[in-house]
């Protein structure tokens, strides 16, 4: 087997840029040069041999030192430079790159091939004492920092007090010898920290790199981020080993980092920063305010230094054909990064970039009216989950904002929440329900799960390409990255501005598409659904077969589910109408009750509130398919818990608070969730489902009169286990429709059918088809029942079963197809199997999950339904499962 693939000089062994094989970086560095482009020659180390690099205990294969021999040598003849040589050395750069770029690795090593001797040799050969010098330098720092894993503090310490020492201000202030006795001063710390010297021999650097990133892969926020992001943990990373080009060679020399397309709006317009006479990680470690690349964003932001297209026009020009290509060869956006030594333009890396939801939609839906993708293929790139980005609320701009200062709209979207100044209590306080804005002065790899828990970051230091800003549009959140003005005080707690000070757990709102920062809440808006995201969701309805419904039981979510193209209620819990404050004394005389004649003139008083809440649901969902389902849960979440409310139930039902009591005490359940609930309430108390019945039906004949627009009500029975448990139900829904229809002198079409929602009922589905018209399956009791986990209690064990790989995925966020689904699928058939007509859609939680819509559309379920905010994603999710 191979294991070394040489780029650039004319040469791209990897042919068509294996992702798989060299990881993204190296496939797309492969890529380049196969198109022609400058890219820097080099080699790619491939991603099996991380594997290996673990399975044979830390070591190489024994083949891969004659492999990278060759890889040297072939950019030593590109360049005509020799590793080592102490006259005109050839440095390279050492960088990571899995399949998918993965913050928390080991990044990049620059300048690697620096040591004592040929320092000297880069100084003659550039002319510039001064730059060898301050490259030697970096390269220790570097090198320490990510491969020796020593304390990098020390270092910036020394250069502090250097700086200190000569009443300088800017590095660009020290001179070669500064930076010479600088030199002596790192090798010194190493010394100290790592107990032997810097290692002088190039190629004891080179495989100390190589090995650095291969550990990287098994790092603590390595394993976090894979977990974060679904990220398997055998693909491994590829090494890339790449000649050094210099940014930092005086004023025709520069370095940057651009996107084809704006990262955060999708607009058509090139997006970047640069800096002259720099290398790339001044770019984004946010030392220096980088330059605008062009002259547009330049005059938008009212920015004084010169843009590259002003500064550098001709490479610049150069630049933006390469842009042009490269969007057209990967038919997407591209997020690169280049350097300019001494005038010549050099590509150094090239992916898909990443973007905020509004900007992947925009750039999906330009690109495939450009003619550069399929509408399909715009389908298939947004993320059904991102779009809950887009649809939630942003600040009211007529609310009154007390702004406490401003940075960089790094990441769109409005959050509120409690300031916190690091990770862990970021971490702690969302756990316990709280909405948390992180609050550094600038992130690190290390900060993932603060960012992750909170609902928005806000730093104080780091462009738009900073680690934060980057991280935060990729999860979503939003973020203002680089507020200058504040002054973090991470220990004690604060934050200040001037005068104005914010503590841990003061409330505050960030706006990351203006670059806001707000003292308190600011109220929000909805979004707007035309545009781009109106135009993908029309695309999408062309090509899904599953409908969409949605779960609502408020004439509100009705409204928001229909905007966002509900296409039905497939889920109305009536329980939920129960709670209102108006109606649950009536409730309550209705459980405590103990007679039917007591029931039933509780149930009286609530039958014209259920027939009223029934009738604007109706409404609103002209002509729908609407499924109501009849009372559910344990009665005893109704109870009276204050002695006023029982007071007040006694009141009403002509009853002595004591037998009230006592009833209540009877109602005691150890186990509720399988206690006395779903249709079994039904079948001890038909009552009171005749009462929700008749209320169905008449407000249906209501609409229907008034409206013409007669609604096809679904009534669904949970929890049903057996056929004769449907039966029996059956019969008091048919009788209250048939009384309610002789009364109203018109009869509407309907349906009975019922939830599965447990086992046997999935696996008695071809019998329970004989009752019901069709199935729901109710995915959330079927997920508990089936796996025999709580629902309500799973949040305490479930990380660890996820973190340990017993279940791949919360089972109760995505469908557990191997288990719940075969269950799933059993019903599905033998239902199909007794009535070729069935009706079959899932209620579940897991309807709005893209993932078990996957699965849905897989074994031809009719609908999914999905909360009212969760529709468009499930519209998206049900289009990309039929691609
Ligand atoms: C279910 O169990 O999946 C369901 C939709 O019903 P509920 O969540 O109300 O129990
Ligand atoms: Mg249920």
């Amino acid at each position: 087997t191979r294991y070394v693939y040489r780029f650039g000089g004319g040469v791209s062994d990897g042919g068509q840029g294996d992702k798989n094989l060299l990881g993204g970086k190296g496939a797309n560095l492969d890529g380049m040069a196969g198109i022609g482009l400058p890219v820097p020659p080099g080699f790619t180390i491939s991603t099996p041999v991380c594997a290996l690099y673990y399975e044979q205990g830390e070591s190489f294969p024994d083949s891969l030192k004659a492999e990278v021999a060759t890889g040297i040598a072939h950019i030593e003849s590109v360049t005509d430079k020799k590793f080592g040589d102490a006259a005109d050395p050839l440095l390279v750069s050492v960088r990571s790159g899995a399949r998918v770029s993965m913050p928390g690795m080991m990044d990049t090593v620059l300048n690697l091939g620096l040591n004592d001797d040929t320092v000297v040799g880069l100084a003659t050969v550039s002319g510039d004492e001064r730059f060898a010098w301050d490259s030697y330098r970096r390269f220790i720092q570097m090198y320490s920092d990510v491969v020796l894993e020593l304390d990098h503090g020390r270092f910036e310490e020394a250069l502090e007090i250097a700086k200190e020492d000569k009443g300088y201000n800017l590095d660009t202030e020290l001179t070669a010898a500064d930076w010479h006795a600088l030199v002596a001063e790192y090798k010194a710390i190493v010394v100290e920290l790592w107990g032997k010297p810097f290692p002088q021999d190039v190629h004891d650097q080179l495989w100390g790199a190589v090995g650095a990133v291969f550990g990287s892969w098994q790092s603590e926020r390595a394993k976090v981020y894979r977990r974060l992001n679904d990220i398997p943990g055998d693909w491994g990373t590829a090494v890339n080993v790449q000649a050094m080009v210099f940014g930092n060679m005086g004023d025709t020399s520069a370095t940057g980092v651009a996107f084809t397309r704006d990262p955060a709006t999708g607009e058509n317009a090139y997006y970047g920063e640069f800096l002259i006479n720099a290398q790339g990680e001044d770019v984004v470690a946010g030392i220096r305010t980088p330059q605008y690349l062009t002259l547009a964003a330049r005059e938008r932001a009212g920015a004084k230094p010169a843009s590259m297209e002003e500064a550098m026009p001709e490479v610049y020009g150069q630049l933006a054909d390469v842009f042009d290509l490269l969007e057209r060869h990967y038919r997407d956006m591209q997020d690169i990064e280049f350097t300019v030594e001494r005038g010549k333009l050099w590509m150094l890396q090239t992916r898909s970039g990443k973007r905020t939801a509004k900007a992947a939609l925009k750039i999906a839906v330009d690109m495939a009216s450009e003619g550069l993708i399929t509408q399909e293929e715009a389908i298939a790139r947004v993320d059904p989950s991102a779009l809950d980005q887009l649809l939630h609320p942003t600040l009211d701009p007529n609310a009154p904002r007390d702004v406490l200062t401003k940075g960089l709209p790094a990441s769109p979207g409005a959050a509120s929440g409690y300031a916190v100044f690091d990770s862990d209590t970021a971490e702690k306080r969302a756990n316990n329900g709280d909405s948390v804005i992180l609050v550094r002065v600038e992130t690190s790899p290390e900060d993932i799960h603060g960012m992750h828990a909170a609902r928005g970051i806000l730093t104080a230091r780091g462009g738009m390409t900073s680690h934060a800003a980057v991280v935060a549009r990729g999860m979503g959140r939003p973020c203002v990255s680089g507020a200058g003005t504040l002054s973090i005080n991470a220990k004690e707690g604060v934050m200040r501005v001037g005068q104005r000070e914010v503590k841990e757990g003061d409330l505050i709102t960030i706006d990351g598409s203006t670059g806001e920062v707000m003292i308190g809440e600011v109220p929000t808006i909805q979004p707007e659904l035309a545009g781009d995201f109106g135009t993908l969701m029309v695309w999408a309805d062309k090509v899904r077969r599953l409908k969409v419904r949605t779960n609502a039981e408020t004439p509100l979510d009705c409204r928001t589910a229909r905007e966002f193209g509900a296409e039905g209620i497939g889920l109305c819990r009536t329980e939920h109408m129960f709670f209102d404050a108006a109606r649950i004394t009536a409730v309550r005389q209705m459980i405590l009750a103990d007679s039917e004649a007591g029931r039933r003139a509780a149930l009286d008083k609530l039958l014209p509130e259920q027939r009223k809440d029934f009738t604007e649901i109706f409404e609103v969902m002209a002509g729908l398919p609407c499924t109501i389902r009849l009372l559910d849960p344990p009665l005893h979440e109704f109870l009276p818990h204050e002695e006023a409310e029982f007071e007040e139930v006694a009141k009403a039902a002509d009853l002595d608070v004591e037998t009230l009591r006592r009833r209540a005490a009877e109602l005691h359940e150890f186990n509720p969730m399988l206690g006395h609930r779903g249709c079994r309430l039904g079948v001890t108390y038909p009552e009171i489902y005749e009462m929700q019945a008749r209320a169905i039906f008449e407000a249906a004949c209501d609409v229907a009169e008034k409206s013409g627009a007669a609604p096809v009500p679904e009534v669904m029975i949970p929890l049903v286990a057996t056929k004769r448990e449907l039966e029996l139900m059956k019969a008091v829904v048919d009788k209250a429709a048939q009384a309610v229809f002789a009364e109203k002198g018109r009869t509407i079409e309907y349906l009975v059918g019922t939830m599965i929602e447990l086992p046997r009922a999935a696996l008695r589905a071809g019998e329970i088809a004989e009752a019901g018209a069709f199935f729901s399956f109710g995915t959330n009791d079927l997920t508990q029942t089936t796996l025999g986990v709580s629902r309500d209690d799973a949040g305490r064990f479930l990380t660890t079963y996820v973190e340990k790989g017993i279940y791949a995925r919360d089972p109760f966020v995505s469908i557990d197809v191997e288990g719940v689904g075969e269950l799933i699928q059993i019903a599905a058939e033998r239902g199909r199997a007794t009535r070729p007509d069935i009706k079959l859609g899932i209620c579940g939680e897991h309807g709005g999950d893209p993932a078990s819509i996957a699965f849905c559309e897989s074994i031809g379920l009719d609908y999914v339904s999905a909360s009212p905010y969760r529709v468009p994603i499930a519209r998206l999710a049900a289009a990309q499962a039929a691609l």
